[in-house]
């Protein structure tokens, strides 16, 4: 599943023009297999001993290169911690984020498209997205939390 996913990413960015470059291969590669929604840095940190010149930069202007191909979506948090979800061929999703380690899941809901329609109608707005995040304790930090006690 994912070899097919890496495929049509690869197929995605050539019609955009996009070359591949060994290090955007082994970035996408990483990004489909990898399902944590990683940072730039989580993403060097993984990459460094395959390619000992690159920068935490240079992951990130390849992200950004992805995200304009529409490959990624980013997720920012307000910081520099930016997380990085590959999206090509996903359907919808939300996600689940633990407010003791920052794990993020994936969880597949049905589009909240009618929230959507309800914010234009009142405010005026021409909706691009939504994004809705709920907040809790993962169950490996449950799990480490009961240890301590
Ligand atoms: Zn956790
Ligand atoms: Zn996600």
């Amino acid at each position: 599943m994912s070899e097919l996913h890496l495929k049509d990413a690869l197929d995605t960015l050539k019609s955009t023009g996009v070359r591949i470059t060994p290090q955007r291969h082994a970035i996408l590669e990483f990004l489909i297999q990898s399902m944590t929604h990683p940072t730039a840095d989580d993403i060097y940190k993984a990459l460094e001993g395959k390619f000992p010149n690159m920068s935490v930069a240079t992951v990130y202007n390849n992200l950004r290169v992805f995200r304009e191909a529409g490959l990624v979506k980013e997720l920012t948090y307000g910081d520099s911690s930016s997380r990085f979800d590959f999206v090509l061929g996903a359907t919808d999703h939300y996600h689940m984020i633990c407010e003791d380690c920052g794990t993020i899941v994936d969880f597949h809901y049905p589009g909240l498209d009618e929230v959507e329609h309800f914010a234009a109608h009142v405010t005026g707005f021409k909706v691009n997205m939504h994004r809705m995040e709920i907040y809790g304790v993962c169950p490996s930090c449950q799990g480490s939390a009961m240890k301590a006690q």
